[in-house]
């Protein structure tokens, strides 16, 4: 762990625009995920569409865990847009970037930080050793590891979330053995929830298709309880 207190200019690996950051930590990524996302990243695995179930069966997830919070707490829910329980999918071919935001719990700092890489999970080994024996990746979300998929087709992805209990933070790494966590004070502020930015690698771009994307996510909604919405920026 390494704090950087100076004022840092960083550039976005698609995005030109250079973003001041008042304070960016770095972390290592616990050694086992570190080397899952080195062979995920690497991989020439075909099925790459299922990075998609997993980051819709997250979202899905995020907003089940606020809506059984709200049973007891009707507050958490906030107003306004805040209270509609609902998945976005955004492409913006421009950019090459594909995201997909949910109004769900969200993650503290704390929370990013423990979930999205420093804590060792028992799926990481055991997912490994099952495709070294001739498993297939697409069992990655039993394993508890189907985040990680992202680098399937990004190279580079940020988080950016919101929890009711923090202030809004962008996890942000390009698998390279490190992530970074800073407070986010460049992007519009997200009211509750997480959205995720895929950067998506140059073999990927079919990803930004509008109907391919709906095709996908026809397929994986099926036993999704939220609406799902798909957006594409004109080019
Ligand atoms: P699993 O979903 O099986 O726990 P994942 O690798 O898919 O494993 O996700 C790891 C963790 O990251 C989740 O358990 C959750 O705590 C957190 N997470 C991922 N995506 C989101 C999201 N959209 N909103 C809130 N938390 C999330
Ligand atoms: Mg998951």
């Amino acid at each position: 762990l390494s704090t950087d207190s100076d004022v840092v200019y960083r550039e976005a690996a698609s995005v030109s625009k250079k973003r001041l950051r008042s304070s960016v930590e770095r972390f290592e990524f616990q050694a086992e995920v570190s080397r899952l996302m080195d062979i995920i990243i690497n991989s020439l695995y075909s099925n790459k569409d299922i990075f998609l179930r997993e980051l819709i069966s997250n979202a899905s997830d995020a907003l089940d865990k606020i809506r059984f919070i709200s049973l007891t707490d009707k507050e958490v829910l906030g107003e306004g847009d805040d209270t509609k329980l609902e998945i976005k999918i955004k492409l913006d071919k421009e950019n090459k970037i594909l995201s997909i935001r949910d109004r769900g719990v969200g993650m503290t700092k704390e929370d990013l930080i423990k979930n999205l890489g420093t804590i060792a999970k028992s799926g990481t080994s055991a997912f490994m050793e099952k495709m070294q024996t001739g498993g297939d990746l697409n069992l990655i979300g039993q394993f508890g590891v189907g985040f990680y998929s992202v680098y399937l087709v990004a190279d580079y992805v940020e988080v950016i979330s919101k929890h009711n209990d923090d202030k809004q933070y962008v996890w942000e790494s390009k698998a390279d053995g490190a992530f970074a966590i800073s407070e986010d004070t460049y992007n519009e502020p997200l009211g509750r929830g997480t959205e995720i930015r895929l950067h998506l690698k140059e073999e990927a771009a079919e990803y930004l298709e509008e109907s391919k994307l709906k095709d996908l996510v026809q397929k994986y909604s099926e036993f999704i309880n939220f609406p799902i919405y798909v957006w594409a920026n004109k080019e």
